[in-house]
């Protein structure tokens, strides 16, 4: 099965040509993030005027790379959600009129399974059941895999995502956006005990998340600081506040996966590219005997190909989407 993916839910304009589910022969990914960054995020409206002019060129680009034409595709996957609605229906609008002409089945494809399923092209033996950690810039969950299309919601974030409260925090830093990579750098050379952090829900015997409350508490911490004129090491305040992160998300998926007599932890999204979060699933899963999984950074933030995986595996399970497909900017894990 030859694949043509198209991913436009936030701001990467990124297409792909796969072969099977697994197999990538080409995934352009054209980012938006110089262009956000002077305003400190993503500005949508923005956002979707940058896929309306780069979305034929970088499908034009998939299929040159991969080697292919047109003619030679069997099935078109696209992303229909969640995202931005504006920036969805790029994507969407192009994969249906090629399904069209081509006469070709249209796959929609839930972004957040995407994310996931970026682990099949990484990891080529990679089966279900496992468990799962989704950290990505809009969302926090905690998955049981059943099958390749069989995703259960365990646990979420009741307020900011994994993504969110490390971009945020870089913000009140001072650091650019996306904060995430650039608090894994600082990280590296700041002291994680140095500031006693709260671990949120640690404890606790649910398996949802938060995290608002941990950024409220860095916030306080520089306001006192600056108050009464302490030093501010930025380097120890990112690694105190990655390692708070990294213990909860941890430590739950840890448990879950032990509950659920997991083998094999998966990570995925943007956050999964964290060196500090892999370094303590790798220390902490060869403690326990559970193997962990995550994508290369590429793969871990936005990008065409995952969503061909997903895609692939979809419409092997009779999910075909017909025309009249619509953008679901919110739509759910366990919806479809
Ligand atoms: P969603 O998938 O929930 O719709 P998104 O697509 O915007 O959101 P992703 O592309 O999965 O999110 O990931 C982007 C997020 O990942 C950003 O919040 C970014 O700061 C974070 N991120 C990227 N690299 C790292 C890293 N090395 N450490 C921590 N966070 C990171
Ligand atoms: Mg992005
Ligand atoms: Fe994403």
């Amino acid at each position: 099965i030859i694949n043509l993916a198209i991913e436009t839910s936030c701001d990467e304009t990124s297409c792909a040509v796969l072969k099977n589910g697994r197999e990538v022969l080409s995934n352009i990914i054209s980012s938006q993030i110089e262009i956000h960054r002077k305003f400190g995020g993503v500005v949508p409206e923005v956002a979707s005027r940058k896929h309306i002019e780069n979305i034929n060129i970088i499908i034009e680009k998939a299929i040159k790379e991969a080697n292919i034409s047109f003619k030679d595709l069997d099935i078109v996957s696209v992303t229909q959600g969640p995202g931005l609605v504006g920036a969805l229906l790029v994507g969407i609008s192009s994969a249906k009129s090629i399904a069209y002409g081509l006469g070709i089945p249209l796959i929609g494809v839930n972004h957040i399974k995407g994310h996931i399923c970026a682990n099949y092209i990484e990891h080529k033996d990679l089966k279900p059941p496992f468990t799962c950690l989704v950290v990505s810039g809009g969302h926090t969950y905690l998955v049981q895999a059943h099958s390749y299309t069989d995703y259960e919601l365990i646990g979420r974030t009741r307020d900011d995502a994994a993504g969110e409260a490390f971009d945020k925090v870089a913000r009140s830093l001072g650091l650019s956006y996306p904060g995430g990579p650039v608090i894994d750098k600082l990280s590296k050379e700041g002291n994680k005990e140095a500031i006693d952090f709260p671990r949120p829900f640690l404890g606790d015997n649910s398996y949802d998340f938060s995290f608002s409350g941990l950024k409220t508490a860095v916030l306080n911490y520089l306001n006192h600081m600056e108050q009464k004129k302490g030093e501010i090491v930025v380097e120890d305040v990112a690694a105190s506040f990655q390692q708070a992160v990294i213990e909860v998300l941890v430590e739950k998926s840890i448990r879950l996966a032990k509950e659920k007599n997991s083998k094999t932890i998966v990570l995925a999204g943007g956050v999964a590219a964290n060196s500090g979060l892999r370094n303590l699933f790798k220390s902490r899963g060869k403690e326990e005997g559970i193997n962990i999984r995550y994508p290369s950074p590429i793969l871990c933030t936005d990008n065409a190909a995952m969503i061909g995986s997903c895609g692939y595996f979809n419409y092997i399970d009779g999910q075909e989407s017909d025309l009249g497909m619509t953008v679901e900017p919110n739509l759910e894990l366990n919806y479809k």
